[in-house]
């Protein structure tokens, strides 16, 4: 951490911040300008608050150098991060991974049909919910421990592996023997008691960005997970909440390789929620891949017209099929390959 004095700071000023410093654990070490004492910060503490500091007399600014997280920074495992299945399948590895299904599960015919044309086309993972969180309360809920039954039996049946939502503690036992993968959804980004408790499972999570956290705060949450043993964890990039309304989220793609920077964990788009307009999916599932993520997550409706959540924003199936035609041809221009 750097501390810079502010040009008037007086001695006992700039001491009261060093024996702040040394009290906190770091070593100080002091550089006297001209004009400004500028403070260097070293040790290997990372829960402090630099505000802390910033209200301190003679302070003018106070800069954190090292990441807040420890277990999903990039140097933890420069090599990256590969999630591995048991069917052979892998993300983050060389081969994109599409997951695709329904928003919510909701009839066997439904995700049956679905699930069929999806695995035709080639996703590899199938995505459904069967707990929803709605912003309403009179918009369907989901089907249950039912949908995650289906889930199991289409994903088999298809051989897909079975991705859904958990939105609270007491749902994941109930759904560990169905799924393969567990999703954190943006509105629990920041519940660590849940993201604490997905750190005891030995299953991977994939890890939604907030509507309005930062990537910072993304990989702090996913240092929840890791922190309690479970470093299968998947970042999602869903679109953020911006003052643009021609889109319901603006996809921020840059997040893909700033996360790719930051952090050795695989790194996903959902381009449905990203926009919620069907018309701008493809597009930016492209631009997904073509910005270097491990995998794209996609809602796909056999009927979206008449689909009890997020119609709108659902492909048709001839829509990703297409989708996954381009996708081929973009991967290998960036040295990557379709699973
Ligand atoms: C979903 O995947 O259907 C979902 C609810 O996603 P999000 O948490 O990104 O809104
Ligand atoms: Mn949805």
């Amino acid at each position: 951490m750097i501390v810079a004095m502010q040009e008037g700071a007086v001695e006992d000023q700039i001491q009261a911040v060093v024996e702040r410093l040394t009290e906190m654990g770091f070593d100080v070490h002091k550089t006297t300008g001209a004009r400004q004492t500028v403070l260097a910060a070293v040790g290997s503490r990372n829960d402090f608050d630099v505000r802390e500091l910033e209200v301190m007399p003679g302070v003018e600014q106070v800069h954190r150098i090292s990441a807040p997280y420890k277990l999903a920074g990039k140097s933890f495992r420069p090599e990256g991060t590969v999630v591995r299945f048991a069917n052979g399948l892998a993300i983050g590895g060389e081969e994109i991974v599409v997951m695709a299904g329904p928003c919510s599960v909701e009839s066997r015919d439904q995700l049956f049909r679905v699930t069929e044309q999806v695995a035709k086309a080639g996703a590899k993972v199938l995505r459904g919910g069967a707990f929803k969180p709605r912003t309403s309360p009179y918009s369907f809920q989901g089907l249950g421990e039912e949908g995650l039954k289906l889930l199991r039996e289409a994903g088999n049946k298809f051989g897909m592996l079975v991705i859904s939502e958990v939105m609270e503690i007491s749902q994941i036992a109930l759904m560990l023997p169905y799924i393969d993968i567990f999703q954190v959804g943006a509105r629990n980004m920041q519940n660590f008691n849940l993201l604490r408790e997905l750190g005891k499972v030995r299953k991977p999570v994939l890890l939604k960005r907030g509507i309005a956290a930062t990537i910072e705060e993304l990989l702090l949450s996913a240092e929840y997970i890791m922190s309690g043993g479970n470093y299968d964890v998947i970042l999602c990039e869903r679109g953020i909440r911006t003052f643009e309304t021609y889109t319901r989220n603006t996809l921020d793609i840059s997040a893909i390789p700033i996360v790719h920077k930051l952090s050795h964990l695989p790194m996903t788009a959902d381009p449905s929620h990203g926009t919620g307009r069907r018309d701008k999916v493809a597009p930016m599932a492209r631009a997904a891949i073509a910005a270097g993520a491990d995998a794209v997550l996609v809602e796909v409706h056999h009927d979206p017209d008449h689909a009890l959540s997020d119609g709108p924003q659902s492909l048709y199936p001839e829509q990703f099929e297409k989708l996954m035609h381009e996708l081929r041809m973009i991967a290998p221009a960036v040295g990557r390959k379709m699973a």
